[in-house]
């Protein structure tokens, strides 16, 4: 898990638009001391092209020039780029009212006048680097904590949590549409065994493996494989019937044996093998899906007192 960085205002990229030579220049010198690289443009159209080319942070943006200018080429710009939307600083001739207002309706973030205040500019264009980058580094924490809340960090499948929250949400579509419901709880033979012989870490890796190996059978857009506890997993399958749901188990079981991930302590094989427990409904209303699990569970139950390594199913 990467932690944020404090945040730098440094090198950013500058795309600076002004039709007036000495004025780019001038802002080229001033900005490349502060150690940004800066690109330059000479109107509005030509803004657009270099924007599309570069991407740049932050746009100083003349307000007055000839071809297309400032307040055309934020528009532009904001009516292109959206999420995040451009910065554009724009720099207004005058202070009056009406091109400031001009500037933050054509969607500019903030101006400067000219003729330019250089510490102006400078605290300016520090503020919004500043507040930009503060920006992504808030919405990137808010993905990892969202994705920390969902996932098992051990194996990348859904936790708990979210496999309650998926089968709420299943469930619930599956009484109105009436269609069939199916899970599998797989349960790996063993385990215990396992740990005590190739150790804890070798354990984890085991399940990651295991994991992958489930997420590979498992992938249409509307089935979840989850940790469902210690070396249990759960898979729902909605709008799967039972011979469905057999077959994904079958398919589970291949792809396990696939991997022979070596196991010398199994009583039954020389390689890690699961127990399944198929359970299929028709949900009825006013029904939870606590019931099918429990099914499961006892279909599991079945399979290890048979001898592991194998499937039973149910209505
Ligand atoms: P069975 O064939 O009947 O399923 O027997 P088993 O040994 O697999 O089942 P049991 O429930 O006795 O043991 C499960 C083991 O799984 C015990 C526990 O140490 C191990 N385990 C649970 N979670 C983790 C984990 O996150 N990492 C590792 N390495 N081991 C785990
Ligand atoms: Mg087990
Ligand atoms: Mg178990």
């Amino acid at each position: 898990m990467n932690l944020p960085q404090p945040i730098e205002t440094a090198a950013a990229k500058i795309l600076v638009v002004d039709d007036d030579g000495f004025m780019r220049m001038q802002l080229r010198v001033y900005l490349q001391k502060e150690g940004h690289r800066v690109e330059l443009a000479t109107n509005g159209e030509e803004a657009l092209t270099k924007f599309a080319e570069i991407k740049p942070e932050v746009v100083l943006l003349d307000a007055v020039m000839p071809v297309m200018d400032g307040f055309a080429c934020c528009q532009a710009l904001m009516k292109i780029y959206q999420n995040p939307s451009p910065l554009v600083l724009m720099i207004t001739g005058l202070d009056d009212e009406a091109s400031v207002d001009r500037a933050f309706e054509a969607g500019a973030i903030d101006y400067v006048t000219k003729p330019i205040h250089w510490a102006v500019l400078r605290q300016r264009v520090k503020r919004l680097l500043y507040q930009n980058r503060l920006q992504h580094q808030l919405e990137s924490v808010n993905q990892m904590l969202e994705r920390l809340a969902k996932v098992d960090q051990l194996t990348q499948l859904a936790n708990r949590r979210q496999l309650e929250l998926f089968l709420d949400t299943e469930w619930s579509e599956a009484i109105r549409e009436q269609y069939p419901f199916s899970i599998l709880l797989c349960d790996i033979d063993y385990f215990k065994n396992y740990n005590d012989h190739y150790g804890h870490q070798g354990g984890d890796d085991c399940l990651q493996q295991v994991a992958k190996a489930l997420t590979r059978v498992v992938h249409r857009p509307k089935d979840l494989a989850a940790r469902y506890g210690g070396e249990e997993f759960l898979i729902v399958l909605p709008n799967t019937d039972l011979q469905g749901a057999i077959h994904i188990g079958e398919d589970i079981q291949a792809e396990i044996t696939r991997l022979a991930i070596p196991h010398v302590q199994s009583a039954i094989a020389d390689h890690v093998t699961l127990s399944i427990g198929c359970a299929s409904t028709i949900p009825r209303l006013g029904s939870d899906w606590g019931k099918l699990v429990g099914a499961a569970d006892q279909y599991l139950y079945e399979a290890k007192a048979q001898g592991r390594n194998r499937l039973v199913s149910g209505r």
